[in-house]
């Protein structure tokens, strides 16, 4: 298989410090997705397996679709359980950052990760991470956090650790993280790690099915809603968005996750190059973005909606009510489209 392409400096130091047994806490992003929590998990139980005592930490919430993920029972939500993931955090040895660039990306969770001592150490793969951590394994070009948390295991010549747990965790982070396979970041390195992953025992359309196959009647009901009745699309300049009001949410009965795979599917029509989704959320709008080629939503996000992400897929958010977020977007986005 080809080597990986990634290096962490001072590895040497890292290694001496997982010699030993360690209390390694694992922390993760905001609206936890199928690779935040896939990397995750997979690192915890490589850790694990090594002899460490770990933590996984994430700020809210996650879908249910991931909830059959090997370990997830010990997953630490920080918004239901303040004090034991602030004392897990404290009493930390090394703590890893997963699957973000920035700590304002796991909310309130920055403030108890920021005050512990222990060093830390980034896996990720958002464009632009901010230096707030001590070692770094980082490159836009993995498809994955997933990928990146194999590189590790790699790189700390323990691919021979590697189970079905393992697998079945990082396998996940590649599988939504790439859009099942399909986004241009699916590289031949991919596809021979996802090999690897399976050859531990995956049943792979038992996974997929898991994640994408168990939406609610209401869900379905909800897309159709949005591509009839909420998509504005300017065929013109190629774009397209999608609005949903909490009102929209409330009558279609969501569910966390229910969003999910929205914002990609005005990119199925001819000639549309960018997609955004607007979701009403109390005091505020959630946006998403997503595009095709060279088009960079990266950019765009963080330059006229306070976020960021990867140049074809990336998320911000607006304080001001749907329809002038919208006015907004239909103001700035040709612009940017076309320049
Ligand atoms: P999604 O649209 O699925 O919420 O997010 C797409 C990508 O953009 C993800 O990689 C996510 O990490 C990133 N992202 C989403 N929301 C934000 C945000 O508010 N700020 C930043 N910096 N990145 C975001
Ligand atoms: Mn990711």
């Amino acid at each position: 298989m080809a080597i990986p392409t990634v290096s962490i400096d001072r590895l040497d130091e890292l290694k001496a410090l997982l010699a030993t047994p360690k209390k390694v806490v694992i922390t993760t992003h905001y609206n936890p997705d199928g690779d935040a929590i896939g990397s995750s998990l997979g690192l915890s139980h490589y850790l694990r397996k090594k002899g460490h005592l770990t933590t996984v930490i994430a700020p809210n919430e996650y879908p249910k679709f991931l909830h059959w993920m090997p370990g997830n029972q010990e997953v630490i939500l920080y918004d239901k359980s303040q004090p034991v993931a602030e004392q897990a955090l404290k009493h930390a040895d090394l703590i890893f950052c997963l699957d973000y660039n920035a700590p304002d990306r796991v909310k309130d969770l920055a403030k108890p990760l920021q005050e512990a001592e222990a060093p830390k150490m980034l896996i990720d793969h958002h464009l632009q991470p901010e230096s707030f951590t001590d070692f770094s394994l980082h490159t836009t070009q993995a498809s994955s956090t997933a990928e990146l948390v194999y590189d590790f295991i790699e790189l700390m010549e323990d691919t021979e650790l590697i189970d079905y747990q393992m697998a079945a965790c990082l396998y996940t982070g590649i599988l939504t993280d790439t859009g099942s396979f399909q986004h241009a970041s699916t590289t031949a390195r991919v596809h021979e790690i996802t090999a690897d992953l399976m050859r531990q025992g995956l049943d792979t359309f038992d996974i997929y099915d898991k994640i994408f196959n168990t939406a609610s009647i209401s869900r379905m009901r909800f897309f159709g809603h949005c591509w009839s009745n909420r998509m504005f699309v300017n065929a013109k300049v190629g774009y397209a968005i999608i609005e949903v009001s909490i009102k929209d949410q409330l009558r279609f009965h969501l569910q966390k996750g229910d969003t999910e795979g929205l914002v990609n599917t005005p990119l199925q029509i001819d000639g549309i190059q960018a997609s955004v989704l607007a979701t009403e959320q109390e005091g505020y709008v959630k946006l998403s973005f997503r595009s095709k080629g060279d088009i960079d939503m990266n950019t765009f996000a963080r330059q006229y909606f306070n976020g960021g992400g990867h140049k074809n897929a990336a998320g911000g958010m607006e304080e001001a009510p749907l329809d002038k977020v919208i006015e907004k977007i239909k103001h700035t986005l040709p612009k940017y489209l076309q320049s």
